[in-house]
């Protein structure tokens, strides 16, 4: 088209034109994504049985499958203007490199301290805890970022915050829990004998180094067995995917005022989050029948839940305390192997991206490692972004999806969700520098042994 804009490299969006109410993607879909079920009765969890854990308001979102459209508070919104809208970048120098005539953007949400799109859901969660007039919030992270964010909404909210954070990160990340702590959060490494499913696990397995799974059992029980305590959780929940829904609802708002229409949305998949977010609207077009996308989930060949996982019934952390939650699993017992994209190495998958992924609605491929750096670093060197080693899943699978229009000579439009900045993760570029990085896929007995502890649910 002759009359097109010229596309800037960053296409901002004004503060007025910023989202002013979430996208529930749920509301558009007809097979809605199962419920959370009681792991003692296997009936699905109401909003009694929830309070104890969540805020009431957090609780509300998570099983309303019909309402479309939330307003974003007022407080959330403007502490969002504090960082947002996040810019959606047009690769030029990326394209010219790869020599390709696929157009490439992406979403980057790595501009604040928490260095990831985790802040989106971390304000809103800490907002509701209160609003309730609740004295804190506890949680757990693996890679960290989750912490960080969490942290620092608490710290502008003024409520306590305790992070159960998973052992071999609290370790290797040292400077991650300074960030933390700086903002007034407790940090303590995971398991600990501080609650009594740390004391177990330290039990059977002495010297474990943790996992998600086991910190987020010790944050559920810590906040159920304190007065005037909330569990909040950074993925997979369908609350958190609604929060993040901002991503993509700004993503859109961007390529509407050029007229670009995207032909293949990417996202990298840990728990579901940033993919959930960043591709909503469009997903709700899709499901309308308005629009059609192909969307690509891009996970670590080491953590394949999608794409090796089981769609049933699960645990979602390793104490079984918490709810039943219907996923692509690889089990809860499933330890990935040392894998530096400490953000992606979740056993389960968010249950609304599950059943889209089942309805043939969304696609899903893994990478190893090395072939993840190795895209890092391409991107770092023209694009002047150094990005997190979870990002660079997203990455990967852009570049690769350029390289074949190269081929085809295809003009597609890519955008990818750039998640994060990975400035605390030198230890893993470290190993990829040095060239001491290796890639470790699970055999499919080690996943069939896992997944053979799923529980019975009929
Ligand atoms: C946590 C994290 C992810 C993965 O989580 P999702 O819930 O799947 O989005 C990806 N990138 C970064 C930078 C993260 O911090």
């Amino acid at each position: 088209m002759s009359n097109k804009k010229e596309i800037p490299y960053k296409i901002y969006l004004e503060e007025h034109e910023m989202p002013k109410q979430w996208y529930n993607v749920r509301a558009d879909m007809k097979n809605k994504p199962a419920p959370l079920l009681n792991p003692g009765t296997h009936k699905p969890m109401t909003f009694e049985e929830l309070t104890p854990v969540f805020c009431d308001e957090l609780v509300k979102q998570e099983l309303d499958d019909t309402t479309p459209y939330f307003d974003i508070p007022e407080e959330i919104l403007s502490f969002y203007k504090m960082y947002r809208p996040s810019p959606l970048v047009r690769a030029y120098c990326l394209e010219e490199k790869l020599q390709t005539p696929a157009k490439i953007y992406y979403k980057f949400e790595g501009n604040n301290t928490s260095g990831s799109h985790k802040l989106n859901s971390a304000i809103a969660q800490a907002y509701y805890a209160k609003k309730q007039g609740l004295k804190g919030v506890t949680t757990e992270t693996g890679a960290g970022q989750w912490g960080t964010a969490l942290s620092m909404a608490s710290a502008y909210l003024g409520l306590d915050c305790k992070v159960y954070m998973v052992k071999c990160s609290y370790e290797q990340k040292p400077f991650r829990r300074e960030v933390m702590r700086t903002y007034g959060a407790s940090v303590t490494p995971s398991p600990s004998m501080d609650t009594k499913v740390g004391q177990k696990i330290l039990a059977e397995h002495p010297g474990t180094t943790g996992s998600l799974g086991c910190a987020i059992s010790e944050a559920v029980e810590v906040a159920t067995s304190t007065e005037g305590y909330r569990y909040v959780l950074g993925s997979v929940l369908n609350q958190v995917l609604l929060h993040q829904s901002v991503i993509g609802l700004e993503t859109k708002a961007a390529l509407d005022k050029y007229d670009i229409k995207p032909d293949i949305i990417i996202g990298c998949a840990g728990g579901g989050s940033n993919l959930g977010g960043l591709i909503s609207p469009f997903m709700g077009e899709k499901l309308r029948g308005e629009a059609d996308y192909r969307i690509i989930a891009v996970e670590p060949a080491s953590c394949p839940s999608f794409t090796r996982g089981t769609f049933a019934y699960d645990f979602c952390d390793t104490g079984m305390v918490c709810p039943l939650a219907k996923m692509y699993t690889l089990g809860s017992n499933f330890i990935p192997s040392a894998n530096h994209a400490g953000g992606l190495r979740y056993h389960g998958m968010s249950s609304t991206l599950s059943q889209l992924y089942a309805d043939g609605l969304m696609e899903a491929r893994s990478y190893e490692q090395t072939k993840v750096f190795e895209a890092a670093q391409e991107f770092a060197r023209v694009e002047g972004i150094l990005p997190a080693p979870e990002s660079s899943h997203a990455i990967r699978a852009a570049i690769d999806e350029a390289l074949k229009c190269k081929e085809t000579g295809e003009e597609k439009t890519i955008v990818f969700g750039l998640t994060g900045t990975g400035y605390f993760d030198m230890y893993a570029y470290q190993a990829y520098n040095d060239g001491t990085m290796s890639d470790y896929i699970p055999t499919d007995e080690e996943i069939a042994a896992s997944v053979a502890g799923l529980p019975k649910v009929d």
